[in-house]
């Protein structure tokens, strides 16, 4: 993993990712993928690119199997768009 990456979605750095492919969970072909999955998205805060780097460099083919980047993703910029548009209408609302 290059240490100067930074994630282009969420743009945090890879302390998130290095620690989560620490843990023991992604490394257990026994452990409940669903679980594991949580685990992942609050170290990673959500991000599904995080996500996504994080379950290939750990090669859990349970947990690719499990998480669906493209909905992820589409859900992710909702998300972020959703945001933009009601903090433009603020400020435009304050600017009056
Ligand atoms: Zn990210």
């Amino acid at each position: 993993m290059n240490p100067a990456r930074s994630c282009r979605m969420c743009h945090n750095a890879v302390d998130a990712l290095a620690t989560a492919l620490l843990m023991p969970e992604l490394d257990m072909p026994l452990t409940d993928p669903e679980v594991a999955l949580l685990k992942l998205r609050t170290l990673c805060h959500e991000c599904p690119a995080c996500i996504l780097s994080v379950i290939r460099q750990s090669k859990s083919t349970l947990l690719a199997y499990e998480f669906r980047f493209k909905e992820e993703a589409a859900a992710w910029w909702q998300k972020i768009n959703d945001e933009t548009a009601v903090r433009e209408y603020l400020a435009e609302k304050a600017y009056l």
